[in-house]
């Protein structure tokens, strides 16, 4: 069997090489490093797939919900609601920004924000709602979109690990997630379903003037030369990491396909076992990207399990071990523990099993007779 890996990327890179080498030299001899015409190209290329009007890339996926929030003018004290269970840097930004970040509870089968939840927590200083696709499945972008609209709300879509994901509206039509709010955020991270060889991000929207005023942030808000007329950011994307991101993009379907097709097989090899919960795919099919495959174990056995995975050398992850409401740095007195009751389950039942496009069938039969040996 092989060796077991939590991401793998150098198989894939076997197949894109001659691509991706080639590029590489090109900017090398053409000295292009930066805004050179490998990120122009993939800024339309993104914009063609993604079926949005704007892609401006930048130089990761917090950046990229930074600038969103500084281009939809979001002002100190203003309160921006989003969920309790994801990556710091969600809420990072908002506080940065001297926002006032609300934490709301998210839904067990999903492990997205809780729409009810938002619902209870808008006052009238709330400005913004920023959903979380977490782990690769869009959160109830309708109902979260409805609300917004009744309140008057911006959405902000945290899209870092979702990007290829298709949302299925009731009306029969399909947008990818990212492109449902008002603008949205992804990073590309290696690990990332779209991952670059270094540090990357993007934000989408179809709105042309934020289009325009984001393109100004993220290059010291300039709109003309030497002219600032914001306060803006250096955020880049830089020419090597195009070049790779060019050469995956039209390989991303495909590497989404492979990441279902393992997580089907994980699915199928749990499915007797009544400790474990698997992952509830909502919408249709292609609606989950697989970012993460992450499982809950809901008979107490999550570190044991988690401890006999290390001893047989096989990676896995705890995303994430301690609520955001819980962290010393996102901690605020308004929060009451009855209302966090999902997150507070969720950090100790789940545990993301390898997950990558280069899995195979042996690999996966052999992680999954160790959980059903131990859970
Ligand atoms: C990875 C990630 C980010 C941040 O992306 P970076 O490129 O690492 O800055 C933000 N939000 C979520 C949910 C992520 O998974």
């Amino acid at each position: 069997m092989k060796k077991i890996q939590m991401v793998d990327l150098k198989g894939q890179y076997q197949e894109i090489k001659e691509q991706v080498d080639s590029s590489i030299q090109n900017i090398i001899e053409n000295t292009s490093f930066i805004n050179g015409p490998e990120v122009h190209q993939f800024q339309k290329d993104l914009e063609e797939y993604l079926g949005v009007k704007h892609v401006i890339p930048c130089a990761n996926g917090t950046d990229a919900l930074q600038i969103a929030m500084m281009g939809l003018g979001l002002k100190p004290g203003d309160e921006v609601i989003t969920a309790d269970f994801t990556f710091a840097a969600t809420v990072e930004v908002i506080a940065l920004l001297n926002l006032t970040p609300v934490l709301v509870d998210v839904d067990k089968d999903s492990f997205n924000i809780n729409v009810e939840a938002i619902e209870a927590a808008i006052t009238p200083k709330t400005k913004a709602i920023v959903p979380v696709h977490l782990y690769g499945q869009p959160a109830n972008m309708e109902a979260i979109l409805k609300i917004a609209k009744k309140h008057d709300l911006l959405v902000i879509e945290d899209n870092a690990q979702a990007i290829g994901a298709n949302y299925h509206l009731k009306d029969g039509s399909t947008k990818k997630a990212g492109t449902l709010g008002h603008v949205g955020a992804t990073s590309f991270f290696p690990s990332k379903n779209l991952g670059a060889y270094g540090d990357g991000g993007a934000i989408f929207t179809n709105d042309d003037d934020l289009a325009h005023i984001i393109r100004g942030i993220v290059n010291h808000g300039m709109y003309e030369r030497y002219h600032h007329d914001v306060v803006g950011v250096n955020s880049r994307l830089d020419s090597f990491q195009a070049a790779v991101l060019r050469a995956k993009l039209p390989l991303l379907d495909r590497y989404n396909s492979a990441r279902r097709n393992s997580a089907k097989l994980y699915t199928q090899h749990l499915s007797e076992n009544e400790n474990v919960v698997t992952p509830a795919i909502l919408g249709e099919d292609d609606s989950h990207v697989f970012h993460q495959y992450t499982i809950r174990i809901t008979n107490g056995k999550r570190d044991e399990l988690a401890k006999v995975f290390q001893e047989n050398n096989i990676p896995f992850g705890i995303y994430y071990p301690i609520p955001l409401h819980l962290q010393k740095a996102y901690q605020d007195e308004r929060y009451e523990e009855q209302n966090f009751v999902n997150t507070n389950e969720l950090v100790k039942e789940v545990i993301s099993l390898p997950m990558h496009t280069e899995l195979d069938e042996e690999q996966i039969e052999y992680i999954t007779s160790i959980i059903n040996k131990v859970v």
